[in-house]
């Protein structure tokens, strides 16, 4: 069973073949540049060989189909006929309302999809047409659409609902809706499996963080919170993404200095978090040694961001009455002891004990917890696209 995972995005798309049997990564590779010019794509092969070519890619269709050329090329490739596809499994940002779970598509999937294009712009748009393209090219293969939102749909209302006028939410769907949630999902049910417990009986709070962050309170296999909410801004500060903050800021911006829609979003979205704090980079590596060298802002965005991370743990703990598992996942949770380290710091009432030398490996899935403590601190790389491809064999089997 080999099953093609695709994201996509508004000049990109990235994707992965896996062999579901052989339990491993055929190819990967990246179309970038789709429709501004100079476009190119490049693909690493299992084997270890790694090709790039450049070519005109006018649309997301032309992408696919040069996908599917290079997975099935005499040279590069590591199929030899697209037929060997047997499924697709497509990254979807926003599910809205409607999807609690991963779905086969078809037309009504589609157009709900459609439907949710005003709450995600920016992905859903690609998504669909990334869809639509490889529909036109693997008629027969069957498709599933994988949601971002969907493992936080479970989420009770006193969770999701803001304190704004009731309206809003029912007329506009102004709600939390969460995102990162098949890693969330993914990183879970691996801690389960790690601690050799039923997965829902545990408590776990979980944290991807990477250039975008969110922080996830999952109770007894479903997750209760989350702290990105009706857009992927909400939340711990990011690379360059505020996370929360006072509203009447932004109304303040308006009405004093003049700002427009298209200068918020750019502010509070490609100027902000740690970027805007410490003025020199979006990236923890940079600003770890920024702050090594005594510069006081990367310090301080450094510790803006543990601490805004540490007190969605505490709550999280307090919305679930304690924790038996936290877990960290991404770029900056998988790689960054030191990061963790201040997180954690002080949070030993809550039962959480980390040992140094544990924290200070990296690179598989660690229990960094000391032996007698009474929650199981975890390290977890998240696999989204190893999540997208199982979650598409296990919407078919239904
Ligand atoms: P992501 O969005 O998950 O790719 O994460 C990006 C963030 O992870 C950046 O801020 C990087 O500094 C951090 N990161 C990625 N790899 C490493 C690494 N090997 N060591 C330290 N930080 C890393």
């Amino acid at each position: 069973m080999k099953v093609l995972v695709i994201n996509t995005g508004s000049s990109s798309l990235k994707y992965q073949l896996f062999d579901m049997k052989a339990g491993k990564v055929l190819a990967k590779g990246l179309c970038d540049r789709i429709g501004l010019g100079h476009s190119f794509v490049k693909q690493s092969n299992d084997n270890g060989n790694n090709f790039q070519k450049e070519m005109d890619l006018k649309d997301h269709h032309d992408a696919i189909k040069e996908v599917i050329q290079m997975l099935t090329d005499e040279e590069y490739g590591v199929i030899q006929n697209m037929s060997e596809i047997t499924s697709v499994g497509h990254r979807v940002v926003h599910g809205g309302e409607k999807f609690y779970e991963s779905a086969l598509i078809n037309d009504e999937v589609l157009n709900t999809i459609k439907e949710s294009i005003d709450l995600a712009p920016l992905h859903n748009g690609p998504n669909l047409i990334g869809i639509q393209a490889c529909k036109k090219l693997l008629p027969d293969v069957p498709m599933v659409a994988v949601f971002d939102t969907a493992f936080h749909q479970t989420m009770p209302k006193r969770s999701y609902i803001y304190a704004l006028p009731y309206s809003l939410y029912e007329e506009k769907g102004i709600r939390r809706y969460g995102f990162h949630g098949t890693s969330h999902k993914y990183v879970s049910e691996r801690a389960a499996i790690l601690l050799n417990k039923p997965y829902d009986t545990l408590k776990i709070v979980t944290c991807h963080l990477g250039n975008g962050s969110s922080i996830c309170a999952v109770r007894n296999g479903i997750a209760i919170d989350t702290s990105m909410g009706y857009t992927p801004l909400d939340g711990v500060p990011m690379g360059t993404r505020c996370g929360s903050i006072d509203p009447a800021i932004v109304t303040g911006l308006i009405e004093h200095d003049n700002y427009d829609a298209a200068m918020l979003n750019d502010l509070l979205n490609k100027q902000s978090g740690v970027f805007g704090i410490s003025g020199i980079s979006s990236d923890f590596r940079d600003l770890d040694e920024a702050s090594k060298k005594g510069n006081e802002r990367a310090e301080l965005a450094l510790e803006v961001f543990s601490y805004s991370v540490k007190k969605y743990i505490g709550s999280y703990a307090a919305a679930m009455g304690g924790i038996d598992a936290l877990v960290f996942t991404a770029g900056i949770g998988e790689n960054n002891s030191a990061i963790r380290k201040s997180i954690l710091d002080g949070l030993e009432f809550l039962g959480i004990e980390v040992d140094e030398e544990k924290n200070n490996l990296r690179g598989k899935e660690l229990d960094i917890s000391k032996p007698g403590a009474r929650v199981r601190t975890l390290v977890i790389p998240t696999n989204e696209e190893l999540a997208i491809a199982k979650e598409t064999v296990k919407i078919l089997k239904k």
